[in-house]
This record gives structure tokens, C-alpha cells and sequence, in this order.
């Protein structure tokens, strides 16, 4: 099943109906903030996007609109600053596999953000109140969200909660398959949203 395809015409509707949380907010954030996602968020976010379809080319067409919306990034700075790591994640330029979309267990481990960082697992870096506004600003029902605060709260089941968001999303679906890695959320909703 080769699945369904991101691309910049489809990006819009994707990132809302089948992209984990983990990933919709660093989009999201860098957008509103109109701030950059730094290191531990770009290297995050980039090949969860060429693994979901995005070509080199829309990856750098698409990197390069999205960072540009931070005044301190030139169409030029881009090029110099951040060309590379395109290159390198399409394997064009180092180690020729190119970079694979990390699993949960690797966001999931990743550092505490600080100020001005947008990274890992939001069941796990934000403080309840932040989570509950940020489900709630997704039109999560109320009893996910419910549901979703006790598994985080009670158990630090991160992962039982990203499926919990995910049911609420696909109305129907057991959530079977969701919890180990960004792309099987993404492939599941494809399959899902196909049917
Ligand atoms: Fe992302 Fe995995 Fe966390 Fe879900 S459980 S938000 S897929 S890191």
C-alpha cells in the first residue's frame, strides 16, 4: 500500500486531518510565532515531511516559505543557512540513505523545550493547562480531552494519549496501529480517510 501522498496542494487539509500532534503544532507554532523552529524542531519536522511524500523540491519550497515568515530569515540566509540540510536529508549530500521520520520513543525523549524551542511529544513537554487549551483549540470533544488529561496525568501514557486524539479525530476507528511512530499515525489516517 503505498498510501497517500503529501504535497503542497494537499498540505492544508493533511497537516489537520492526518498529521500527529506532535508534528501539526510545530507547524502550527512556527506559523503564529512567525519565529523559526530551531535545531531540535526543524530536525524533527523534516523527514517526517519527506516521508509523508514531500519530494526535495517541495521540501525546500515549502521550508523555505515557512521560515522566511521570520523577518530574520532572507531568501538568501536560507539558501546559505539551511539548503544543506536538505540536501543531506534527501541523501543528496552525505550518508546517501538520507534521514528517516525518528519513532516516538525518540521524540518522546527529547529534552525539555526552553524558551523559544517548539519539540517533541506535546503530551509530554506542555503542563496540563497548555495541553488542554491546545486540544481544545483543535476542537478536541471535551470528553478526549477528558480522557486524554487522566492518561497523561495518571499514568504518563503519552502515546495511549496521542491514539485518544487520534479516535477523536477518526470517528469510528479503534486507534489500533497509533503510538509508535508519526508515520504510522499519518498511514492510518490515510487508510482511514480512503475507505
Ligand atoms: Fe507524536 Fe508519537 Fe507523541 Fe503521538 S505519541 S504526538 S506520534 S511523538
Amino acid at each position: 500500500d503505498a498510501g497517500e501522498k503529501l504535497a503542497p496542494e494537499n498540505f492544508e487539509e493533511f497537516m489537520a486531518r492526518s498529521f500527529p500532534p506532535c508534528m501539526r503544532r510545530l507547524v502550527e507554532r512556527q506559523r503564529e510565532n512567525k519565529k523559526h523552529l530551531k535545531h531540535a524542531g526543524r530536525l524533527q519536522l523534516r523527514p517526517f515531511l519527506k516521508d509523508c511524500g514531500f519530494t526535495f523540491e517541495d521540501s525546500v519550497r515549502w521550508w523555505k516559505q515557512e521560515l522566511c515568515r521570520d523577518p530574520e530569515i532572507t531568501s538568501e540566509s536560507f539558501e546559505k543557512t539551511y539548503l544543506y540540510d536538505f540536501e543531506h536529508a534527501y541523501g543528496k549530500k552525505g550518508h546517501l540513505q538520507g534521514s528517516n521520520c525518528f519513532g516516538c520513543a525518540k521524540i518522546l525523549a527529547m529534552p525539555s523545550e526552553t524558551p523559544g524551542q517548539v519539540h517533541g511529544c506535546m503530551f509530554r513537554q506542555l503542563e496540563l493547562p497548555a495541553l488542554r487549551n491546545q486540544l481544545q483549540r483543535w476542537r478536541v470533544p471535551a470528553a478526549f480531552v477528558g480522557e486524554i488529561e487522566k492518561l497523561v496525568k495518571e499514568g504518563k501514557h503519552y502515546q495511549l494519549a496521542c491514539m485518544e486524539y487520534f479516535k477523536s479525530l477518526h470517528v469510528g476507528h479503534d486507534g489500533e496501529g497509533v503510538g509508535n511512530s508519526p508515520m504510522d499515525f499519518f498511514r492510518t489516517s490515510g487508510r482511514f480517510h480512503k475507505k
